[in-house]
């Protein structure tokens, strides 16, 4: 749900000008790389549970996006035949302003509490790879942003557990050497360097 602009996106400033000079913008990533379709942190659905429609993250996700006159196409990576059929029936559904001023505030809180969360968004996309030190970086923070959203401490080992069988020593977040190469590459913007080093400390063995 990105409405700032950064290399990737031209946020919703951008969207606009682009539709006031007459050019189509195709959105990428509506669901985030997937992340926004997982099960969500429980302060999270309690605020989705106050919508009056009832839908999934996924397709409150790519509501949002259709939710622009300005977008003509949306892409979503789909892995499974079941994600084809959803993802057709919500493009099916959707039509520019569905959403509701209620369905925007309640987009707008979720928003605002995965921000709290320390929400990373990270797609998956790999641009950054490889590191030159073999740092597995769209792994790390994978399992850090399953961290983050982890509610009570069983979870959180469990994660960390499988971060350190999965993972090996070598390729952790400990041999990053903050050149920044991966930074300069990464279309999110993300601060890698820094999400690294507290991916460190919050994967740590307990
Ligand atoms: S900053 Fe760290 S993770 Fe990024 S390329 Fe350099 S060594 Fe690898
Ligand atoms: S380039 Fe950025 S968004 Fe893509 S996998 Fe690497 S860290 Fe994640």
């Amino acid at each position: 749900m990105d409405t700032e602009s950064s290399r990737q996106t031209p946020g919703t400033t951008g969207l606009k000008y682009a539709a006031s000079r007459g050019l189509a913008v195709v959105v990428m990533e509506p669901i985030k790389g997937g992340l926004l379709a997982v099960t969500p942190p429980k302060e999270v659905q309690a605020i989705w549970d106050e919508a009056e429609v009832k839908r999934s993250p996924a397709e409150w996700a790519l509501l949002w996006v259709w939710n622009h006159p300005e977008v003509p196409v949306v892409l979503s990576g789909m892995r499974a035949m079941e994600q084809v059929i959803e993802n057709v029936q919500i493009a099916d559904r959707s039509e520019p302003n569905i959403l509701t001023p209620k369905d925007l505030e309640i987009v707008a809180r979720v928003r605002e509490k995965y921000l709290q969360h320390g929400f990373i968004g990270c797609t998956g996309c790999q641009y950054c790879m490889p590191c030159p030190q073999g740092v597995r970086i769209p792994g790390i923070l994978s399992f850090f942003n399953e961290v983050l959203r982890a509610s009570d401490p069983q979870r959180r080992n469990e994660i960390i557990e499988r971060y350190n069988a999965t993972i090996p020593q070598e390729n952790r977040a400990e041999a990053c050497i903050r050149c920044g190469t991966c930074e300069e590459k990464c279309p999110q913007n993300l601060p890698i360097r820094r999400l690294l080093s507290n991916a460190r400390w919050a994967l740590r063995p307990p």
